[in-house]
């Protein structure tokens, strides 16, 4: 079911603070085996503005809290820096050349493999609550994914012309309807429910009542940066609202709790304010991390990972079939005191940010290409297409990736080419089911969201 609506309610009156992990007494476990599943993204979240990834500012005490009782993976990043192409991939496990969702405003091919569909195979109730206009149904093709899939669009940008997302209230407040009426009806059956805040997406605000939390002086004036991590703590906050509303209706120890992602941010590295167009580690980076007391024990894992490995290891934690299609990698065997992938090479793709135009739709695919990565141990390789040139940096000596290795005009190696024909072939399978341009309203909230060529 598709639903499209405003929570207009005010926010709900629930106190805030550090997670409210422990169970509440009373509360009944889940009967039968299998847990319930929650997925928490945060939309434009680096991963090193976080305190459980070394952060000096105290921006996420709920985050990492949860964190401290899963496990981290601290070398994850997303498959391609941009919203809807990465969070089709997180669900499907492929790749945004693969699922076709590669540009915001592109839906992926309908039909495929997905997390959410594997899970109802075996009797979960499945439900996503969305608060960005790229992840709106008719963009994304997401909602076939989930029994129930509702579109939280309830905030205005731009001088309140647009309506374009939603506040992390309001995708709370949505959770929580469909949430009593799953525990009140259906609370036989296990659920998996995906909610993806906003916040910390650009422009940022300045979240004035946070300054205390961060140091800054009440009512102090904030740079951007300054600003982005406000929305960071406003949207911890609002995550440990979240648990708090969960826990009082179901037992979160047991609860398989996975947070992440889309993507980072890049707040004027390399010249550069945003995401998707690059592939620099400050938007590829992202924190991610699985909790299940019990299950999977507390601690870190330094191997690469990927964005599109969550969907293949909950699955695998729990023990189910159906993970064979995916392209990520299945961690349970890693968390079940296996040796990690060190030497695992992860692959990314850039791509020109949405299709706002019939310009753009005549190749809206394989003209959107912008750069294509490869990472193997601390060698990263970057190659963009419309420059005709490549980038290789030493992430452990030169981490800011400053200074790189290439000449101007030293072409790709043979890996980084196989992966350019890979992406670049895989596109071109999609010409057939070019779509038509966007309608005026999405194409007006897209460019409020930033995304303009
Ligand atoms: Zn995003």
């Amino acid at each position: 079911m598709l639903r499209t609506g405003s929570s207009c309610r005010v926010a709900l009156l629930i106190l805030c603070g550090a997670a409210m992990l422990s169970q509440t007494g009373g509360v009944e476990p889940p009967t039968g085996r299998l847990p319930n599943v929650l997925i928490v993204t945060v939309d434009t979240l680096r991963a090193d503005r976080l305190g459980a990834y070394g952060y000096s500012r105290n921006t996420s005490p709920v985050i990492d809290k949860l964190m401290r009782e899963g496990v981290r993976f601290t070398q994850a990043r997303t498959v391609e820096p941009l919203t809807g192409p990465a969070l089709c991939s997180m669900l499907t496990s492929r790749y945004p050349h693969e699922h076709g969702g590669s540009r915001n405003g592109l839906r992926m091919r309908s039909g495929m493999a997905s997390l959410p569909k594997a899970l109802q195979a075996q009797g979960y109730r499945t439900s996503a609550f969305v608060g960005n206009w790229t992840l709106r149904d008719k963009l994304s093709g997401l909602a076939e994914h989930f029994e129930y899939y509702e579109e939280v669009i309830s905030r205005r940008r731009w001088f309140g012309l647009v309506k374009g997302e939603a506040t992390a209230d309001d995708l709370n407040e949505a959770f929580d309807v469909w949430l009593d009426d799953h525990a009140g009806r259906h609370g036989d059956r296990p659920f998996m429910a995906w909610v993806h805040y906003v916040e910390p997406h650009a422009p940022y605000r300045n979240q004035k009542a946070f300054h205390g939390q961060l140091g800054f002086p009440k009512n102090q004036a904030l740079g951007d940066k300054e600003k982005y991590d406000t929305e960071i703590a406003a949207v911890d906050a609002a995550f440990g609202e979240l648990l708090e509303i969960a826990g009082k209706k179901i037992n979160l120890d047991e609860t398989l709790i996975v947070f992440a992602s889309d993507h980072g941010e890049s707040l004027g590295e390399h010249g550069y304010w945003g995401h998707g167009r690059h592939l620099y580690e400050p938007t590829l980076h992202i924190p991610m991390s699985i909790r299940w007391p019990g299950r999977v024990a507390p601690g870190t894992v330094d191997a690469p990972a990927l964005l599109i490995d969550l969907a293949p290891t909950i699955l695998g934690l729990i023990d189910t079939e159906g993970n064979a299609p995916f392209a990520g990698f299945d961690w349970t065997a890693v968390l079940d005191g296996g040796e990690p992938p060190m030497d695992r090479i992860t692959r990314y793709q850039a791509h020109r940010g949405a299709v706002l135009s019939k310009h753009d739709s005549d190749l809206a695919r394989k003209a959107g290409l912008l750069a294509v990565g490869l990472i193997e141990k601390n060698r990263k390789e970057i190659f963009r297409m419309e420059r005709n040139r490549r980038w290789l940096f030493d992430l452990e000596a030169d981490p800011k990736e400053l200074d790189s290795l290439t000449r101007v005009n030293e072409h790709p190696t043979e890996g980084l080419l196989g992966w350019m024909r890979t992406v670049y072939e895989g596109l071109g399978e999609f010409d057939s089911t070019i779509p038509a341009p966007l309608d005026e309203e999405s194409v007006k909230a897209l460019k409020s969201l930033g995304y303009v060529d």
